[in-house]
């Protein structure tokens, strides 16, 4: 990507806010791709890989994890960002960034400590990969954190309660947490990066849930955004009914994915071409403009109600959630107790509950477990 590549509204890496702390540049790298560059590296990053997405990272070895919905996140938005001339290696940073305040064992995970949180100033997955980012890191010799761009932050903290957007306010004056308060939107990297984190897992999930066995390609096959497309492919490939094999789910799911991006590219060139934002910070003050049509929205809505009913309520899911709840529970409970069992960082930390919450949520599925089984003595999953 050179920065003639760039459309008027696109955020230019040569005109950054920058970070908080200043920084020689790092040629021939813009500031985007160096931050990219940071996140891959960073150790928040490698955990992804044993986190769970959906399915528990035990389960299987072929369900979806953070890091690989995190690529696949990557992958959709700079296809995007490529055909709509944005800032590529932005939208890779925040996708690659956007999950790495996740708990263990998913939203159980998150729900679970947040539940613990509650008189603590409570815990949200956003924030905390904003936390990752800018504090828990621990890898430059003068400071915390990644030091990473604004626009990756912004990008990063994608929902922000109110209550927390002014604390952040408060510490840092037009900051990430700054938009939550002024009801503005965020860059159109950031806006395309939410869309496709909703896209890419509307579409896994669909995979994931069928390999489960949780969901039965029959009953996919009432939606009618799924059902449209298989309909295509088997009128194409009629032999493909016949034959056992994932061929038809895969087709299916490839021209879905192709038909979604290709009308989020589409339908935001117009909006874009509609508003002539006179350049990128222009776009904050607008609506959103990256977006899908309106008949696209209404059939994704469907979708995400047939998967919230069939998959995510799935009596299955909910029972290893609640285990998986249990866990996050009573090893914050006894590392509130012992705050000693952690390592010293975290144990001589001044909030101890705010430690606790951030050594839980650094730990991948695996380690949790292994912490649970060592403090408890139990083994809540076979
Ligand atoms: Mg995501």
């Amino acid at each position: 990507m050179n920065p003639g590549d760039l459309a008027r509204w696109a955020s230019d890496p040569r005109h950054t806010r920058g970070r908080r702390i200043a920084e020689a540049l790092s040629p021939p790298r813009n500031e985007h791709q160096r931050d990219r560059d940071r996140i891959v590296h960073s150790t928040a990053f490698r955990r992804l890989v044993y986190k769970t997405q959906v399915f528990l990272n035990h389960e299987g070895d072929l369900f979806r994890t953070r890091l690989t919905h995190s690529l696949e996140v990557a992958q959709l938005g700079r296809s995007a960002a490529r055909a709509l001339q944005l800032n590529e290696d932005l939208v890779e940073a925040i996708a690659l960034a956007h999950d790495l305040g996740h708990t263990p064992f998913g939203h159980a995970g998150q729900d679970a400590l947040h539940d613990c949180m509650a008189s603590h100033g409570g815990f949200e997955h956003n924030l905390q990969s904003l936390r990752v980012v800018d504090r828990l890191e621990v890898r430059y010799p003068t400071f915390d954190g990644l030091n990473l761009c604004f626009e990756t932050r912004e990008g990063i903290l994608k929902h922000c309660s109110r209550h927390n957007a002014e604390r952040l306010v408060q510490a840092e004056a037009e900051g990430p947490g700054q938009r939550f308060l002024d009801g503005t939107r965020p860059s159109l990297e950031a806006q395309l990066v939410n869309l496709a984190d909703e896209i890419a897992y509307n579409a896994h999930d669909i995979d994931d849930g069928l390999r489960s066995g949780l969901i039965t390609l029959e009953q996919i096959g009432q939606v009618p955004l799924f059902a449209r497309w298989r309909d295509e492919v088997l009128a194409e490939h009629p032999g493909l009914a016949e034959q056992p094999g994932r061929r038809l789910l895969f087709e299916t799911l490839r021209r879905l994915l192709s038909a979604q991006m290709g009308d989020l590219v589409a339908s935001t060139a117009q909006s874009l071409a509609d508003a002539a934002p006179a350049d990128a910070d222009a776009v904050r003050a607008l609506p959103p403009l990256v977006t899908l049509s309106p008949g696209l929205r209404a059939q994704n809505a469907e979708l995400k109600r047939f998967l919230f009913a069939e998959l995510y309520r799935h009596p299955q899911l909910v029972q290893s959630t609640a285990l998986a709840k249990t866990v996050v529970a009573e090893l914050f409970a006894a590392y509130l107790a012992a705050p000693a069992e952690m390592p010293p960082d975290f144990a001589q930390a001044r909030d101890i509950p705010r430690a606790v919450a951030d050594y839980i949520a650094g730990m991948t599925d695996r380690y949790a477990l292994r912490e649970h089984h060592r403090l408890t003595g139990r083994r809540l999953f076979a």
